[in-house]
């Protein structure tokens, strides 16, 4: 049987690309789809050209839109994720994906994150920036967040969808 290819945040698969220098390895999930699955890496952050580790970042809602903007310092990465995002998913659709897995919560990655004002007060959601242009590059992707397919039955129904494609 041919293999699902499938983009995935780095983090995910043990590679410690994370601001504090560390991973977020999912051992089930990598163990349970195995021999099933080609991986196609991505870490926007680092990719982008920010170093590991790093400063955190987190969502803003600004008078200029929404940008991502280190928590405890002045530089705005908006523009910097945002390039290498349109790049790295125009190299992807050459892949021919079958599906995409993000890690949830992160400020790039994530499907819903916490949307800040620029006092600190957390004032809705949005999408991680990543994750943003990825389901507006390709809407018919199935996308899901890792988290998620631990629950009860969810990666079975993930991988019908991949088996749909
Ligand atoms: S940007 Fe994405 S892949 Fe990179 S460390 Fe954060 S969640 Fe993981």
């Amino acid at each position: 049987m041919r293999k699902f290819r499938i983009g995935i945040s780095s983090c995910l698969l043990g590679n410690r690309v994370r601001y504090n220098g560390d991973d977020k390895f999912d051992a089930d999930l990598v163990a349970r789809l195995g021999g099933m699955v080609e991986w196609f890496p991505v870490c926007p952050e680092t990719e982008c050209g920010l170093p590991t580790p790093r400063k955190p970042i987190q969502a803003v809602q600004t008078d200029a839109g929404i940008r991502l903007l280190e928590v405890d310092g002045p530089d705005d990465h908006t523009e910097q994720l945002r390039r290498f995002c349109r790049k790295r998913l125009s190299e992807l659709a050459g892949k021919q994906l079958d599906g995409f897995i993000l890690k949830a919560k992160s400020p790039s990655c994530g499907v819903a994150i916490p949307l800040f004002d620029p006092e600190g007060r957390r004032i809705g959601e949005t999408s991680g920036i990543f994750a943003g242009v990825l389901l507006e590059t390709f809407p018919e992707l199935p996308v899901a967040e890792a988290e998620s397919l631990h629950a009860p039955g969810r990666l079975e129904q993930f991988l019908e969808k991949l088996k749909r494609r």
